[in-house]
């Protein structure tokens, strides 16, 4: 396995979650070697040049999770340490890559009984928010839920009585505040982990209905959770007017948490440093992320291609600088995924450019 440690970017954390095998699977293809290391029996693979030989490839990522990963291990390593710094003024992002069953969206939403990143997410920052408030601050916490459907940006927490959910929505930089804003996204203010499960539920409950090929589209699509703290230190903004005092007990920050569309139909190249190969009906926005990412942790980061797509645009701001990104990369052990397996692997490998 080669060595993550000379990764030049600390602020991008690449994990690895391979899911149980389902009851109709048998043939497990990938072993979890320690917490950091898996290896990968590429012989099925019908690409492969020479089926007959084993061929165990050994990959190394920040992380890795074995099929007996609890959603809650996976939180603190995960979601959990990014709340802190969310509340202390600086984006954080956490996403789910990999292709579609492998494990995505038990990751980032799980089940009632079983509560994924979501869940875990917005309990520990409730928590946080409740704690502070008794003595140093104030917060506002706004929350848009949207998807990046084929280039375009849906709201998906709109009922009936307000806009379509399929309108079209656009987004606009704002430079100066280091932000991108979504016109016209509706924002809800959640007052517990309980009133943001309901506003997911009402937005997956758009997502499908406003298709009638409801897998297709949410395989091929990014649903993304942004939640915007904002934080106001009570002594400065009580003290004497003076300007820079209250500008700097003013903290706004941005964590969003995305199920990103099935990988599946990205493939990464071969030799590293070469851009994603884009193909028909390959998602631009899942190209463009590896794109961003891979630059983001070269030596010299100069040009970011954040303006490749739409999800990278919305994440402009969220991404790089000072912002801690996570991504998940899931993947299923079973030898009927060899062949997306080995792409996710060489995906997550190539993000970081080891
Ligand atoms: P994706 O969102 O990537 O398409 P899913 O999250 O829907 O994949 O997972 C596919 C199937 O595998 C689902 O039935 C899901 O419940 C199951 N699954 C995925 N990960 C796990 C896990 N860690 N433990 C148990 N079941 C899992
Ligand atoms: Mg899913």
């Amino acid at each position: 396995a080669k060595n993550r440690s000379s990764s030049s970017n600390n602020n991008i954390t690449v994990a690895v979650r391979v899911r149980p095998l389902l009851r109709t699977e048998s043939d497990s293809v990938v072993h979890v070697v320690d917490g950091n290391i898996l290896s990968f029996d590429n012989r099925r693979s019908s690409s492969s040049v020479s089926r007959s030989k084993v061929s165990d490839i050994r990959f190394a990522f920040d992380r890795v999770f074995g099929p007996a990963a609890s959603q809650e291990s996976v939180f603190d390593a995960t979601a959990k340490p990014l709340v802190d710094l969310v509340v202390d003024g600086f984006n954080a992002t956490v996403f789910a890559y990999g292709a579609t069953g492998c494990g995505k969206t038990h990751t980032i939403t799980g089940t009632p009984t079983d509560p994924g990143i979501i869940h875990r997410t917005m309990t520990h920052l409730f928590t946080r928010i409740n704690q502070l408030s008794e003595t140093q601050s104030t917060f506002k916490t706004t929350v848009s839920y949207l998807e990046v459907y084929n280039e375009t940006i849906r709201d998906l927490l709109v009922t009936s009585s307000n806009r379509a959910p399929q309108s079209q929505l656009d987004l606009r930089e704002d430079d100066e505040h280091r932000r991108v804003t979504v016109s016209n996204l509706s924002e809800h203010s959640p007052k517990s982990v309980e009133d943001v499960i309901a506003l997911m539920e009402l937005g997956n409950s758009n997502r499908i209905k406003a298709f009638t090929e409801a897998n297709a589209v949410s395989s091929r699509s990014h649903a993304v959770l942004q939640v915007c703290i904002e934080r106001r230190d009570i002594n400065s903004d009580m003290s004497r007017g003076n300007e820079s005092n209250v500008a700097s007990s003013l903290k706004i920050a941005t964590l969003s948490i995305i199920d990103l569309a099935g990988s599946e139909r990205a493939s990464a190249t071969q030799n590293k440093g070469e851009r994603l190969l884009e193909g028909a009906n390959i998602n631009r926005s899942l190209l463009a992320l590896g794109n961003c990412i891979n630059a983001l942790c070269s030596d010299k980061p100069n040009h970011i291609p954040y303006r490749d797509s739409k999800l990278t645009r919305l994440l402009k701001y969220s991404l790089g600088g000072n912002c801690k990104v996570v991504m998940i990369t899931n993947i299923s052990p079973s030898s009927t995924h060899n062949e997306e397996t080995h792409n996710t692997l060489k995906y997550a490998n190539r993000a970081k450019n080891i």
